[in-house]
């Protein structure tokens, strides 16, 4: 049995024509699987009938099963995913004025190590299928579409819930294709997906030639001893590798690489911090995502107050650089940035 969020339109083609069938049919299919949202073939009206029965012999259509959704105060929901082999992952949907954002996993649990993150502390366990990915946004879509929106208003897609997901390359490569698919597909824009990185340097490089997605990447520090002690993938690839990396990535015109940066108290906040960190971004194309940082009982981190985190950004802003603070949505159920675990702890 082939699991079919696992095919590219392309692929699924393919298949057709491997049968002796149309491989225009791909679409149509997709068009039932990702804007109509069905759940079985029988549902798919315009397939003959024995097309149909065709692909139930060779195809399952696999939903996630939900084993809970949260709700924030301020409307950010947290989906915790059971997957076939018992393990968990989470996706968290966000909320804006015209449109939602979803935060999707990449892999379960991480093998980053950060040292303010909380899915670190769970460790690894393993990269997400293709169809895993796939499937926290089709199910999200779905959701959207039972909460009576169009399904399309899910547009957004940041690659910032659990993993990393360079990390899982292939697969991330492999859903990035179905999810960019314009026609019939999930049809998200590329300018609507963001994907994040700790910072594997060569994989960046590939991204860029791989792929039109935005890249974001959590830098978090502005020497090489301060980064290499909060997050130890720093070791392998140095800021200096790392920017320059940036630096020559491929993007479009217009566009920006974000610098998540996360706001320790005492430790990554100082003047001299956002002094240097204005320098280490004036030869790219950056903007800077402040995030102060989220506590959690995993960490004795704290949150700079909020006149330290104006301070901070009033120095960014003051250099010419594209500076926001990122409020925290969903903090209270354990939602925002570095707090998902989907109960990997004890
Ligand atoms: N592994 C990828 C994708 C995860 S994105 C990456 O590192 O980019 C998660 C983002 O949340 C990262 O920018 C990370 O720096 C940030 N983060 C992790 N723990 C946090 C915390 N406790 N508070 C605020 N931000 C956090």
């Amino acid at each position: 049995m082939n699991n079919i969020l696992n095919f590219t339109r392309d692929d699924l083609a393919d298949w057709f024509e491997n049968n002796d069938m149309r491989s225009f049919r791909a679409g149509q299919i997709f068009k039932w699987l990702y804007i109509r949202q069905v759940d079985s073939f029988e549902q798919m009206t315009d397939l003959s009938k024995d097309l149909r029965a065709k692909l139930k012999e060779n195809f399952e259509i696999p939903r996630l099963l939900l084993e809970k959704k949260q709700v924030s105060a301020d409307t950010t929901e947290k989906f915790l995913f059971q997957l076939g082999d018992g393990q968990h992952i989470e996706s968290v949907l966000i909320p804006e004025k015209d449109h939602f954002t979803l935060c999707v996993s990449s892999q379960v649990g991480c093998a980053q190590d950060c040292k303010f993150c909380l899915t670190a502390k769970g460790g690894f366990s393993r990269n997400l299928e293709v169809w895993e990915i796939i499937a926290q946004i089709r199910d999200a879509r779905h959701y959207v579409m039972e909460k009576g929106f169009n399904p399309l208003r899910l547009s957004n897609l940041v690659f910032m819930g659990m993993g990393e997901p360079l990390a899982n390359y292939k697969n991330l490569i492999g859903s990035l294709k179905i999810i960019r698919d314009s026609d019939y597909g999930l049809k998200f824009s590329a300018k609507r997906v963001t994907v994040s990185t700790s910072g594997i340097v060569p994989r960046i490089t590939q991204l860029g030639i791989d792929t039109d997605v935005n890249l974001a990447v959590s830098l978090n520090a502005t020497t090489d001893e301060m980064r290499t002690r909060l997050m130890p993938i720093n070791k392998k690839y140095t800021l200096d590798q790392l920017l320059e990396a940036c630096r020559t990535f491929t993007i479009k015109p217009r566009n920006k690489i974000t610098f998540e940066y996360i706001l320790l108290k005492g430790i990554n906040d100082s003047k001299q911090d956002a002094i240097r960190l204005a320098n280490l971004l004036k030869p790219i194309k950056a903007k800077v995502n402040l995030i102060p940082f989220n506590e959690h009982d995993q960490s004795s981190f704290k949150r700079p107050s909020k006149k330290e985190v104006s301070d901070f950004l009033q120095i960014l802003l003051d250099r010419n650089l594209t500076a926001i603070t990122r409020k925290s949505k969903g903090d209270d159920i354990l939602a925002a940035c570095g707090q998902l675990k989907a109960k990997m702890l004890p």
